[in-house]
């Protein structure tokens, strides 16, 4: 096994391949809070990748309901318990060791690539089937069914589940609560799926860092679906080969001819659907030792480095995710810290509390459909001044201004300004209802 330096676990760790870092890094965040589980982003891809014979059961993109819900069934909770057994001792981080190149401070157990090259084979309830360069499982074809399963379903104190348990409405944490978890390939830096490959059919690509299925090479092993711990490779029986998502790339390089003519990279097919605006797509640059480029401008790499609202799903498996999510803020802390490590707290704090130019980016998820590489705020007035309750009970001031906030596409031309106050448009008297 070759060393390779995650920067979300805050250390190096072993992987089967020696790190190669593309140019540029699609990456994305989505905010939880704003989700309303509608499934748009679902049918888009559905309806443009996933439509033919033999693909039936297959949702690049799904949004489950946590903590019951799962695509397949129970993926998480099975990967996590596999990962319990491997690490005896515990999941453990050390938040105290946090520095410039380890912002989460550093995790100190073993990853689904460490867990297996030292010889740990957790066997157990759970059907395990081992790659040798992965801990990871298959799924049984009927998890791959009813893939909104537990839609909307709570949890509460009391443990009745699937009951309303009679509270819940109290900030800044809720004793009853769910959440929706939207979910596509996170195109990680260090893909299970690429390391657990015998054919070596699956690459990431220099350019963005997307990671593909070479379909002529791929002879349907399985070992990706078995080995990517966020199960986003799916086997297809009637071309007997695994399929994934691709991240739209004709979109992503400007080559869509008909939403990109002037071939600017544009945002991919879920994405640009998204009714509730949660999701904002974009290109971060790499430097060299596989770590981003300081780029405090461009949206991604500023809400992921510099304000550390947005975070990583279960950092821990070691894949180096480039998919971020702002977490909801109704949820236990403790629930949180075990999703998204120990950046739950901070990342809390950030989204209840915004800084203005954070609030000011807020405004621009999903106000065009165009890849927003740069971004500015200019100031305006203040509107309102209150108070917001952070866990523990912590009172902390909110000031909000009217900021104006402009984004700028991949040649730096502007694509879009807002206000953070919304504008509103008054009718007369003589037009009221009317059409
Ligand atoms: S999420 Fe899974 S399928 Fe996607 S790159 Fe990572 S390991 Fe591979
Ligand atoms: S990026 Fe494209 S291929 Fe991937 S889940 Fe979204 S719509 Fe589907
Ligand atoms: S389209 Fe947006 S709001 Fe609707 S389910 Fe998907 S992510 Fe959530």
């Amino acid at each position: 096994m070759a060393e390779v330096y995650n920067w979300q676990l805050g250390r190096k760790m072993e992987y089967p391949y020696e790190g190669a870092h593309p140019e540029r890094q699609f990456a994305f965040v989505f905010n939880i809070n704003r989700c309303i589980g509608c499934q748009t982003c679902t049918m888009a891809c559905k309806s443009t990748w996933t439509f033919s014979r033999g693909q039936e059961h297959m949702w690049w993109n799904n949004v489950e309901t946590k903590p019951y819900g799962g695509y397949p069934h129970f993926w998480d909770q099975k990967i996590l318990a596999l990962l319990e057994k491997a690490n005896p001792d515990g999941q453990i981080w050390a938040p105290r060791k946090r520095s410039d190149t380890a912002p989460y401070g550093v995790f100190e157990g073993k990853t689904v690539f460490e867990a297996v090259s030292s010889g740990q084979n957790p066997e157990g309830d759970i059907p395990v089937e081992t790659s040798s360069r992965v801990l990871g499982y298959l799924p049984a074809d009927n998890e791959w069914d009813a893939p909104n399963i537990y839609e909307d379903t709570p949890r509460h104190p009391a443990e009745q589940n699937q009951r309303w348990g009679g509270q819940g409405a109290s900030l800044p944490t809720h004793s009853t609560w769910f959440f929706h978890l939207q979910r596509i390939c996170n195109h990680c830096t260090y893909p299970g799926c690429l390391a657990a490959c015998p054919r070596q059919a699956i690459y990431k690509r220099p350019e963005d860092g997307v990671v593909l299925i070479d379909q002529s090479r791929c002879r349907g092993y399985r070992k990706c679906v078995e080995a990517c711990p966020y199960k986003k490779s799916i086997y297809r029986g009637t071309t007997r080969t695994s399929e994934k998502c691709v991240a739209c790339y004709p979109r992503l390089e400007g080559k869509d001819s008909v939403v990109t003519p002037d071939g600017m990279p544009i945002e991919t097919r879920c994405m640009s659907a998204c009714v509730g605006k949660i999701r904002m797509q974009g290109l971060v640059k790499i430097a060299k030792d596989g770590t981003w480029a300081k780029d405090p401008d461009n949206p991604i790499y500023y809400m992921v480095n510099e304000e550390k609202i947005a975070l990583p799903l279960y950092p821990q498996f070691g894949t180096e995710p480039n998919g971020f999510y702002i977490p909801p803020r109704w949820v236990p802390i403790p629930y949180l810290h075990q999703m998204f490590g120990p950046g739950a707290e901070a990342a809390f704090e950030a989204f209840v509390c915004p800084s203005r130019r954070m609030l000011g980016l807020l405004q621009l998820f999903r106000a065009t459909r165009t890849i927003i590489f740069r971004f500015k705020v200019i100031e305006g007035h203040k509107i309102s001044e209150s108070e917001v309750t952070l866990p523990g009970g912590k009172k902390k001031k909110l000031e909000t201004f009217n900021d104006t906030v402009i984004g700028y596409d991949a040649k730096d031309r502007e694509v879009v300004q807002l206000t953070v106050e919304e504008s509103v448009y008054e009718r007369s008297k003589e037009h009221y209802n009317s059409i």
